[in-house]
């Protein structure tokens, strides 16, 4: 195991421990699993998702269900397998009913987020849907705070990480053209914002 490696699964270990999370008592009811990401994690692209559903917390592993069959769509579509990104997610354990996640969720997992950026210093990071999109705006403490996604999706956007400079691209959630088909072709040329970093 490489040192990224090791220290994502020390991660996965203390957020198997997180008693305190609201989302904690349902994951053990349930036998799911923290899902703390996957992929490469010396990879120069980290796509950061919403939390994981039913499949992804069964599995332990990030999209693996419909909207991780539409996110592999469209890696391929510019010319990426999941093994040359890193895919994670704001929340690591699943709401019930993949509700969205409550404002004390994201509080509560987000320093790991964080922690993950600092570990894999990604060149660009490729935010799926407006929680993502939202957190990685403050965290980066981004001129375009308070956005919507509805302005900001397939723009190449400048920010200033721990380890250097970062650039993000907001895309939709993946799971928009699952409910209208008429969102896959945009969300296709969007992702083709990130061949500059291929
Ligand atoms: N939706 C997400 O945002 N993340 C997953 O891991 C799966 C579905």
């Amino acid at each position: 195991m490489s040192n990224r490696e090791e220290q994502l699964a020390k991660m996965k270990a203390e957020i198997g421990g997180l008693s305190e999370s609201p989302l904690y008592d349902y994951r053990v009811e349930n036998g799911y699993e923290v899902v703390i990401g996957e992929g490469n994690p010396q990879a120069s692209i980290l796509f950061i998702g919403e939390a994981p559903g039913k499949r992804e917390a069964e599995s332990g592993r990030p999209f693996v269900g419909a909207s991780g069959k539409m996110l592999d769509t469209m890696l391929e579509h510019i010319g990426l397998a999941r093994g040359d990104v890193y895919i994670t997610n704001v929340v690591k354990d699943r709401p019930p009913e993949n509700r969205d996640p409550t404002q004390a969720e994201i509080d509560l997992y987000t320093p790991f987020l964080t922690r993950q950026i600092d570990l894999i210093q990604p060149k660009v990071i490729a935010t799926l849907g407006r929680f993502a999109m939202d957190y990685v705006f403050e965290l980066f403490d981004m001129a375009e705070q308070g956005q919507k996604i509805s302005n900001m999706h397939g723009q190449t956007l400048q920010a200033q990480a721990s380890y250097g400079s970062v650039a993000v691209v907001p895309l939709y959630h993946p799971a928009v053209a699952l409910y209208n088909a008429g969102q896959r072709d945009p969300l296709m040329s969007d992702f083709e914002a990130l061949k500059a970093f291929i």
